[in-house]
């Protein structure tokens, strides 16, 4: 599990995120959502350690990893931005993460096959990034980010890019992907649907602060604040 501990991140005079709190439990998929400006990257950020926290602490477990550099953190991060190796093919895309950990190539071959399957881009894997569609270019920077084991899920918006057709079409296989992988997920959108359908539980942030969190029947049928029955269901 995760625990993400009274979180506090200020620029200058403006306070980002304020006293965050929230812990995410093994297999569990949190959706963080809320307007614009309120702080939701700013904390996947500090969470992931690409940005330092004013205070506060994360915790792994019992393991406080407040300090721990980026790379120490295990975390899969994804993104809207796609960033493939345009000169590497599918599988040699998904190996690169285990490379750069001296794995041996048998064991490399190995575990994108797995990961590869998981992601229905079995018979993709000798292709270039230019040669595939958008949701297969995403399933790809997925199947990149499991093949390490990550300790926990940060998604910020990943599939924002993406049209209608593919978002319905990747949303079951993020919750699938998560779910198998069993670690803990958080995942940002500006999607209401993404949000209600995809999430376990429901965190609704304004203004830096963490409002509600609870599972979508909760938040939609019992919001605890004016701003959480106004925010939620409301068109995008
Ligand atoms: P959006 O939904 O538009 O992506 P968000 O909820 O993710 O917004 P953040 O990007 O976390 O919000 O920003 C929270 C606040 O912190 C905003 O007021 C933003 O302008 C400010 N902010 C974010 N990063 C920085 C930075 N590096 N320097 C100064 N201010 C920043």
């Amino acid at each position: 599990e995760i625990t993400i501990q009274n979180l506090t991140k200020t620029f200058g005079s403006l306070v980002a995120v304020d006293e965050f709190s929230l812990t995410i439990e093994d297999g569990e998929f949190i959706t963080l959502v809320g307007p614009s400006g309120c702080g939701k990257t700013t904390t996947l950020r500090c969470v992931a350690g690409l940005e330092s926290v004013t205070s506060g602490s994360i915790y792994f477990g019992d393991h406080d990893v407040t300090d721990y550099p980026v790379q120490q953190r295990g975390i899969a991060l994804l993104f809207q931005d796609i960033a493939l190796y345009p000169h590497m093919t599918v599988e040699e895309n998904m190996a690169y993460p285990l490379k750069l950990e001296g794995m041996s190539e048998e064991q490399r071959r190995e575990r994108v096959r797995e990961s590869a399957e998981l992601l229905h881009i079995e018979d993709q894997l000798e292709k270039h990034p230019n040669e595939l569609s958008g949701g297969q270019q995403q399933r790809v920077a997925l199947g990149r980010s499991i093949v390490r084991e990550p300790t926990m899920f940060l998604f910020d918006e990943p599939m924002s890019d993406l049209d209608a057709k593919l978002k319905h079409e990747l949303r079951p296989l993020f919750a699938e992907v998560t779910e198998t992988v069993g670690c803990p997920t958080m995942y940002v959108t500006h999607d209401q649907e993404e949000a209600m359908t995809m999430s376990d539980r429901i965190a609704v942030m304004n203004d830096g602060e963490l409002e509600q969190v609870g599972t979508p029947d909760e938040v939609y049928n019992e919001p605890e604040t004016s701003f959480v029955g106004e925010f939620i269901g409301r068109p995008n």
